[in-house]
């Protein structure tokens, strides 16, 4: 497999080691796809709008077009160009010298990206997250911590060369340290954290978010690495991307998830260690046999929406409570939460289910969205030409001034106006033809529709395909779903057992933009309401 990334640098969004991440992300890729080296265009552009701008870009065509490699790795699709209809054009080539197109954030691009990008604010949210996870990505690589402070240091607060603030830099905060190395010497010698947490408090140490410790800050999440017994970066490590944080677009609220190992980032930094290897492996040694539970409880078959339903009322998760029922984990452990209502997870299974079957498998909901795609693109269309024909107006007023001008010389006139007139006719002239023929080159008129709409189509159907084969194998419904929907909120009603659903994701995207209301408007979540199956979604959702 012979492999080319791009890379774009726009000056007015990203920071400066922007080129240089974006890369590291196509090859972390590149790698996990089985790809070896690869040629790197990188364009360093004021604005993504004109092709001219952009020689790496031109050049990676012209080597594309020549056979020089067989796929193009980008970060993401608005790297190639922020302009819809120009993504489109380079797909169209790409695709037509037999070259793949694949994006860290969207994977192997296909014609349903191209027609759907720029359309769903779903997926230009979670775009954003993932490039602000790549900016953070850069700061680990040049040995600075990311995001928020842990116990045991202090923020150094420093200037660069140029005088801004650097963020990120650590130091140890002895005070602090001295608490987290008597923690893990307690736990290591067979204390509890409850114990060791109570010692602290009689000791009158203040916790890491004031108030009294409890085992919960000590002991901390397994599957999160929360909690000081499992923070690794006591070793003198920088751990980065754990967990990711999502933007509910409903409430502006951030909720964090955690992220699987292998996609962790792990930095050496030796100035940061507090606990010694021997001390940390006991305690780790301790913490596996307490997890260890027996194998019935350890794990549960998860199901097809394990993770994503979520409490309406405080946003924290809804999980199995016994006999098939979910109930909000924060009423049922902390009591922080008052929705102590309980739902089946077959119930909420069936609703869900059943509302995207039933919107999807809709044929003339299918017509709707499409009207309104191809009204999108005519409207561009529209707008583009308007643009043209103003260029062309304007070019026929210049030249005839020009024409007016030259005859008037030629009848022995020549004025200091004339001297003075002609050659900016001529300067605005040369400026129109310029304008005109990057009209011409960018092409914006690509005709794209008819495949995109048929891909899209064909998504729809393998999903409701899948979908209409739930039964004792869901995986590929399941593998659809849980690709294209972030959350699935359940809301409670006054009446017991009444559940107002809200799914949110891609999907509900997609639904809502098949739905016909407010095609286009940025929207993110659908809502399946108790009894009465799929609403409208609600306004300002
Ligand atoms: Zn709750």
């Amino acid at each position: 497999m012979r492999a080319a990334i791009y890379a774009r640098y726009s000056s007015d969004r990203q920071h400066e080691r922007s080129i240089d991440d974006q890369v590291a992300l196509c090859e972390k890729h590149l790698a996990s796809l089985g790809g070896g080296s690869a040629e790197v265009y990188a364009d360093y552009a004021i604005s993504g709008a004109h092709l001219a701008s952009r020689p790496s870009a031109s050049r990676m065509l012209e080597d594309a077009a020549e056979g020089k490699f067989d796929i193009v790795i980008a970060e993401a699709l608005d790297r190639l160009s922020r302009d819809q209809e120009h993504i489109a054009a380079i797909y169209k080539q790409l695709t037509f010298a037999g070259v793949k197109l694949i994006t860290v954030s969207e994977g192997t691009v296909d014609e349903l990206h191209i027609g759907l990008k720029g359309t769903m604010n779903a997926v230009f949210l979670r775009d954003l997250a993932a490039k602000i996870r790549r900016g953070q990505t850069g700061r680990v690589k040049a040995g600075k911590v990311p995001g928020g402070k842990a116990f045991g240091y202090d923020v150094v607060r420093q200037l660069d060369a140029r005088g801004e603030p650097l963020r990120g830099e650590r130091a140890i905060n002895d005070e602090q340290a001295e608490i987290v190395r008597r923690i893990f010497k307690e736990y290591a010698a067979g204390m509890t954290a409850r114990e060791i947490a109570k010692g602290l408090n009689n000791d009158g140490i203040p916790s890491p978010f004031g108030g009294d410790w409890n085992a919960s800050s000590i002991n901390g999440n397994r599957a999160r690495r929360s909690g000081i017994l499992y923070n690794e970066g006591y070793l003198g490590f920088i751990i980065y991307n754990r967990v990711r944080m999502v933007k509910d677009p409903a409430t502006g609220k951030r909720i964090s998830r955690p992220n699987p190992p292998e996609e962790w980032l792990v930095e050496e930094a030796p100035h940061l260690r507090i606990i010694e290897n021997d001390v940390w492996e006991a305690v780790q040694a301790r913490k596996a046999t307490a997890n260890a539970k027996p194998f019935r409880q350890r794990r549960k078959p998860p199901h097809i929406f394990s993770g994503l339903i979520k409490c309406g009322k405080c946003g924290g998760g809804y999980t199995a409570k016994g006999g098939g029922y979910l109930g909000c984990t924060r009423h049922r452990e902390s009591g922080v939460c008052n929705n102590g209502q309980t739902i089946k997870l077959e119930t909420v299974e069936q609703r869900v289910l059943g509302g995207i079957q039933q919107r999807l498998l809709a044929p003339e909901l299918v017509e709707e969205a499409l009207k309104a795609y191809e009204e999108e693109r005519a409207r561009l269309r529209k707008e583009a030409l308007g643009n043209k024909k103003k260029l062309v107006r304007r070019r026929g007023a210049v030249q005839r001034e020009i024409d007016a001008c030259v005859r008037a010389v030629l009848d022995g006139l020549l004025s200091d106006a004339i001297k003075q007139r002609l050659p900016e006719l001529e300067q605005e002239l040369a400026q129109l033809d310029r304008d005109l023929a990057a009209l011409e080159d960018d092409n914006p008129l690509v005709e794209f529709h008819p495949q995109a709409a048929a891909a899209w189509k064909k998504r729809m159907e393998d999903l409701s395909g899948a979908l209409k084969g739930i039964g004792p194998d869901k995986s590929q419904a399941r593998e659809i779903i849980r690709d294209m929907v972030d959350r699935i909120e359940l809301h409670p009603r006054l009446a017991r057992g009444q559940f107002d659903i809200q799914l949110f994701g891609s999907l509900p995207g997609i639904l809502n933009i098949m739905g016909g209301e407010n095609k286009l408007g940025p929207k993110s979540a659908v809502q399946l309401v108790a009894e009465e199956g799929l609403e409208p979604p609600t306004r300002g959702l």
